[in-house]
């Protein structure tokens, strides 16, 4: 019998209450956890990390009650994921987590570390230094088939439980100290809505305490999941794949958009931002003759005139066999730029070009066996960061 984790709250919490143990010693037993990792020690190279354990006895946590200890031994494990390497990107930015689940899949998490306010001002890196960002996954692959995405050609394989998202955030906080969390790796996370609420409630809540301002959901536009997230979880940052300004064009690049028709999903919007009063992060992946030209950046621009939203322009980068589609030239991501700018006013800014080994949009991650090379979505936390200015 597989083992529960024990970020898994919701089931935490019902076999605390069946056997009468209060549930305000949740918080402490994750604490625990957290606090008793060892750290990767090598943090400039590429690290197998098959021979850190994080083995815990729940023994050790002092000041249970008795009945706790033996409830967590048969039910629950401090971790049912390891993280079972490290890829640091060589300019030290990003750090890809290879992180493998008890069924034996792997999910990638990314953490992203720098300073987008450095220089803003005087040049000077801001009070409190750099700040990381966690991206992470939700499922395993992604139904939704977006044809220049690499997770979507590789089909749909399970959900991710709350413990096992939650568990990133775990793993990740012994690389470095996270700040903001993107749903933005493998993954639909409006798919995934219980879990997905359930792991954000926990990284809310006591030890994470993570502000609801810096965790980002991003989604291609699950309208009926957007109804609901605002109730669920008010005060997330909410990021919408648009990818297209008209219907039939995000169904061509989209195929999910077909159960979600725009007009639909732009009301789904109109509201959520009614009634959260705040701004929507847009994302749009310019393909070469597909959705950059001019009649499609004033397309865009009537679409969201009535927003709040900051439209972020993310430039193609081909992987492998999904040469399909080609990237924009740079004139024509700045001329689409300055008409949304110009013309619409509409804040928009073009996401930066990493590494080879870097890609960017709504879940590029991919099936990751250990030995090949992954692609990680690290170039987003501008745009993240930008939410909050
Ligand atoms: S872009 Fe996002 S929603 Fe589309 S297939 Fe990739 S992971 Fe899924």
């Amino acid at each position: 019998m597989s083992m529960k984790s024990i970020f898994d709250a919701k089931e935490v919490r019902s076999e605390f209450e069946k056997a009468s143990i209060n549930a305000s010693f949740i918080p402490l037993i994750w604490k625990h956890v957290i606090t008793h990792h060892q750290n990767p020690n090598n943090t400039n190279t590429n690290t197998n990390t098959n021979t850190i354990t994080t083995a815990i006895d729940w023994c050790e946590i002092p000041s249970l009650p008795s009945a706790a200890y033996s409830l967590l031994a048969s039910k629950f494990k401090p971790l049912t994921t390891t993280l079972h390497s490290l890829h640091r990107s060589s300019d030290g930015v990003t750090t890809k987590l290879l992180i493998k689940l008890q069924n034996g899949s792997f999910v990638e998490a990314v953490v992203m570390k720098y300073d987008t306010r450095l220089g803003k001002y005087d040049g000077k890196p801001r009070p409190g230094g750099p700040r990381s960002t966690l991206c992470v996954s939700s499922q395993v692959g992604c139904k939704m088939g977006c044809s220049f995405c690499a997770t979507g050609s590789m089909g749909f394989k399970n959900n991710l439980s709350s413990g096992e998202i939650v568990e990133q955030l775990v793993h990740a906080s012994r690389v470095d100290s996270i700040r903001n969390v993107v749903f933005m790796g493998m993954g639909e996370p409006l798919n995934n809505y219980a879990a997905l609420v359930d792991a954000i409630r926990v990284m809310l809540g006591s030890p994470f305490q993570l502000s609801p301002r810096r965790i980002t959901v991003s989604t291609v536009g699950i309208v009926h999941a957007i109804n609901k997230l605002h109730n669920d979880l008010p005060g997330l940052n909410l990021a919408v794949s648009l990818h297209a300004p008209v219907q039939d064009i995000r169904c061509q690049i989209m195929p999910a958009a077909r159960a979600f028709p725009l007009e639909k999903l732009m009301d789904a919007l109109q509201q959520y931002q009614k009634i959260s009063q705040q701004k929507i992060l847009i994302e749009y992946i310019m393909l070469d003759g597909v959705n950059d030209g001019e009649q499609h950046a004033h397309l865009l621009g009537k679409l969201l005139e009535t927003f709040q939203v900051i439209v972020n322009l993310i430039p193609f980068n081909p992987i492998g066999t999904l040469s399909q589609f080609r990237t924009s030239s740079e004139e024509g991501v700045s001329r689409f730029q300055k008409i949304l700018r110009g013309t619409y006013n509409i804040r928009t800014t073009i996401r930066k070009q990493m590494g080879q080994d870097i890609s960017g949009a709504c879940g590029q991650l991919v099936v990751n066996l250990p030995d090949k090379k992954s692609i990680g979505n690290s170039s987003l936390l501008p745009d993240i960061e930008d939410l909050h200015l």
